[in-house]
């Protein structure tokens, strides 16, 4: 998209997911005693557009994309969720990407309900100015059903602050009145909160600290291994190296290096920034040399003998084809849905306690909350301040799954379901239930 940053995505799931994702609620519902009535609202997406966008090309010619935005539920607030620029968008995708929202909003008791949207495009293809016309556009047909009290957009995969640059100028150039509130993830100069960046990879990072004493492990001798060194995996990787723990093992799309003695994250990092690739690397002072490590496959690196195993690429990652050989204790899903819901099971069987992606990276949602409150009243954060209310929302809710996990014997994925559910369950009947209705 002829951007350096092209993916910073809120949410994440593909159509395979959803079948999965519905499971997962059949299951959760088994453990809530929700009224029928909440239980059919919620089965139900509120609203879908669907949108045509002609675009001016730069030799001239005119292309149309399609366009969609979906409200999947709006009972615990306006709709909340990111913009997904990509060739297999589909209504049905961003349908299921818009309920999954709502569940990750209720469990860090957001007041948003969920929401998504997408065009279905190759940024690649396309150059700056394009893209600039096909984000304005996608704005101008949806403009109408969106606001910062209506639906509230975000950066999703291949999108970024950029974009929503773009978006929240072209809804105030329509309002013609600044609204910043409608679109979060934007650049800091134009109501884009600090601490928006690193915010997924804090929320787990807190996640990990919370649960951490609850093994009898302490960071110094907790091993990790992370998949994917993009945005979330390389600031998780970093955070947990800078707290002591021994980031063992790390990978991106080409593989994975691996050494016993623990990487040198930020000269990983340095040095994939510098030249695409990941090489275990040590620095001194100005000195920087390679360190013995072991290069593998993404498929070792899930199987590795850690405390704790890092999902932080993509989605599907561990199936019932390699869950059994599995040996961490701890699972953090950062990225969204990279255990199928067959592969859980024998996790489950197996032991492995598995941390969900709807409370784990949760994180880059509730500091988009922020951004939010922030641009509504004007006073803008420091970034100790975006931290520490992360870090209390993300301590408040992993507690409270982790309680209703083991008060109620059941997998802290079903636990966070349940929570969600409750929540939302309670806000749909607040409005009236069938029971109230015939004076019960
Ligand atoms: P990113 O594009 O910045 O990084 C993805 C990383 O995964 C890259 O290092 C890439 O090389 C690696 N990768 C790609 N294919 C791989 C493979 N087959 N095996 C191993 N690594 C592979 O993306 P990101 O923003 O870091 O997102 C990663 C995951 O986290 C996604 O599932 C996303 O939905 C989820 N997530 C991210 C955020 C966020 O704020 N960044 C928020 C919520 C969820």
């Amino acid at each position: 998209m002829g951007q350096s940053s092209p993916g910073r995505y809120e949410n994440d799931m593909s159509i395979s997911l959803l079948a999965d994702a519905g499971q997962r609620l059949e299951q959760a519902l088994k453990y809530t005693s929700l009224s029928d009535d909440a239980i059919a609202s919620l089965r139900h997406p509120k609203a879908s557009l669907t949108v045509s966008i002609p675009v001016r090309r730069d030799d001239g010619s005119l292309s149309v994309f399609q366009g969609y935005r979906v409200r999947y539920d709006d009972s615990r607030g306006p709709g909340k969720g990111g913009v997904r620029y990509h060739p297999s968008v589909t209504l049905d995708e961003v349908q299921s990407l818009a309920f999954w929202m709502t569940f990750k909003c209720a469990v860090l008791n957001l007041p948003f309900g969920g929401a998504k949207g997408g065009i279905a495009v190759n940024p690649k293809a396309l150059s700056r100015l394009e893209l600039e016309r096909l984000s304005r556009g996608y704005i101008a047909a949806i403009a109408d059903f969106i606001g910062p009290d209506v639906d509230i957009l975000a950066p999703d995969v291949y999108t970024n602050s950029m974009v929503m640059g773009w978006m929240m100028d072209q809804y105030s150039i329509i309002q013609r009145r600044s609204s910043p509130g409608v679109v979060t993830g934007k650049p800091i100069t134009m109501g884009g909160s600090l601490g928006r960046d690193t915010a997924t990879a804090m929320g787990a990072f807190f996640a990990i600290e919370t649960m951490l004493p609850k093994f009898d492990l302490i960071p110094q001798n907790t091993t990790v291994a992370v998949q994917g060194f993009g945005n979330a995996g390389a600031t998780i990787a970093d955070l947990l190296f800078q707290a002591g723990y021994k980031v063992v093992a790390v990978s991106d799309s080409q593989g994975a290096i691996y050494c016993k003695t623990g990487l040198d994250i930020p000269s990983v990092r340095a040095f994939k920034d510098a030249t695409r690739s990941i090489k275990a690397v040590y620095c001194d002072r100005t000195v920087c040399s390679i360190v013995d490590h072991d290069a593998m496959s993404n498929a070792d690196l899930l199987a590795l003998d850690v405390d704790i195993l890092i999902p932080a690429a993509l989605e599907n990652q561990i199936t019932d084809a390699n869950a059994r050989d599995v040996k961490a204790k701890l699972i953090f899903e950062v990225a969204n849905g990279p255990i199928t819901s067959d592969a859980d099971q024998i996790l489950q069987q197996n032991g492995v306690y598995v941390f969900p992606d709807i409370l784990i990276n949760a994180g880059g949602v509730t500091v988009s909350y922020f951004e939010w409150v922030q641009n509504r009243n004007g006073m803008y954060w420091t970034l100790e301040d975006v931290n520490q209310q992360l870090q209390r929302k993300m301590i408040e809710e992993a507690e409270c799954i982790w309680t209703i996990a083991h008060s109620r014997s059941i997998p802290l994925r079903t636990a966070a379901y349940v929570h969600a559910l409750e929540r939302l369950g309670e806000a749909i009947d607040a409005k009236g239930t069938r029971r109230y209705y015939n004076g019960h």
